[in-house]
């Protein structure tokens, strides 16, 4: 069932997950737009997430998103300091200076980067952790993963794992997407955009992520062009074999335990032309985290924290592998 609306305020707001912003020129929302979106949010009873440019935006922007309750997701690198200190969630654009950030142990922060960026420069994660409430780390090109990296990527999640139990051993219970979200999901709980959320773009559409409103207007792959609207404000939404985005309609992912991971459509349809397909690369990586969850797990439990649930050994990566057993 729906439950958030993103509103992506401008076509240079800031990228908050897996795509690029391929707009140079600033491109703000009419203010008429935003305010029926709201209206749209409110009626269908929808928790609003506001993502901002980088920019000062009109007062009278902020009044009317201030009339809802709503999250505000802010890039560090924005000019609006009050914004940029009250954000729900704030996004880190690359490990530089991470050792002079003010992070706040309240906070969420996002950090986007590349995966070679980050099996090259992981170590200065380590403050990160000891110094926010959370942190989401995501890949910005997930399909350069290959399989030479899986040592190193493991290598990497372990050092990153024991600064978390260092982090428990003095009573800060710090959150790492990668890391801590399996210890407690019992179920899938995955990004689950055009099913759980969508998008109002600038253009006064409603797309299933900003992904889908950023894509190569030319890129169709023989399903339609990617950049294809799900609705807009005046019909409301419309999104077409809605069911493929569920769950239950992903063959593998619904038989999968890796609850923690992503499972962007927006990379499933980038990589191998399907919504409900995901990628080797996506799976691996969710595989690799998921193992050393479980053996983070197993050391916390042994220190005398508490998990219900229990993650079994298993001896796949990729469940592409097993699919005629499951
Ligand atoms: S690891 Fe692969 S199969 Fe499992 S939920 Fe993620 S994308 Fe789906």
């Amino acid at each position: 069932m729906l439950q958030y609306l993103v509103i992506n305020l401008d076509d240079v707001s800031t990228s908050y997950c897996h795509y690029e912003i391929n707009c140079g020129s600033p491109n703000l929302i009419g203010l008429d737009k935003l305010q029926k979106g709201i209206c749209f949010a409110m009626k269908e009873n929808l928790s609003v997430q506001v993502v901002y440019p980088d920019y000062l935006i009109p007062k009278e922007y902020k009044e009317a998103i201030d009339a809802v309750d709503h999250y505000d997701i802010v890039s560090s690198l924005c000019e609006d300091k009050e914004l940029r200190e009250h954000a729900d969630i704030t996004i880190l654009h690359d490990c530089i200076a991470l050792d002079k950030y003010p992070f706040d142990n309240k906070k969420t922060y996002v950090l986007r980067i590349t995966i070679h960026d980050f099996l090259d420069r992981y170590l200065f994660i380590k403050h990160v952790l000891h110094e926010a409430g959370r942190l989401n780390i995501i890949f910005t090109d997930i399909e350069n993963f290959c399989d030479e990296d899986i040592q190193k990527y493991n290598e990497a999640l372990s050092v990153l794992s024991s600064t978390i139990e260092d982090c428990y051993d003095k009573g800060r219970f710090v959150q790492l997407n990668l890391l801590t979200d399996r210890l407690t999901l019992a179920t899938m709980r995955n990004c689950n955009a055009g099913v759980d959320s969508v998008t109002l773009a600038p253009d006064g559409n409603f797309y299933i992520c900003p992904a889908f409103y950023y894509a190569n207007e030319d890129e169709d792959y023989g399903l339609g062009k990617s950049k294809t609207n799900v609705g807009d404000l005046e019909n409301g939404l419309n999104i077409k074999n809605a069911r493929l985005y569920t769950l239950e309609n992903a063959h593998l992912c619904s038989l999968c335990d890796a609850y923690h991971c992503q499972r962007c459509v927006w990379l499933n349809r980038k990589l191998t032309y399907e919504v409900n397909t995901p990628s080797h690369e996506q799976c691996v990586m969710a595989h690799l985290e998921r193992n050393q969850t479980k053996d983070l797990m197993k050391r916390l439990r042994n220190k005398g924290f508490c998990f219900d649930q229990k993650i079994k050994d298993i001896n796949y990566l990729d469940p592409f592998v097993i699919r005629r057993e499951w």
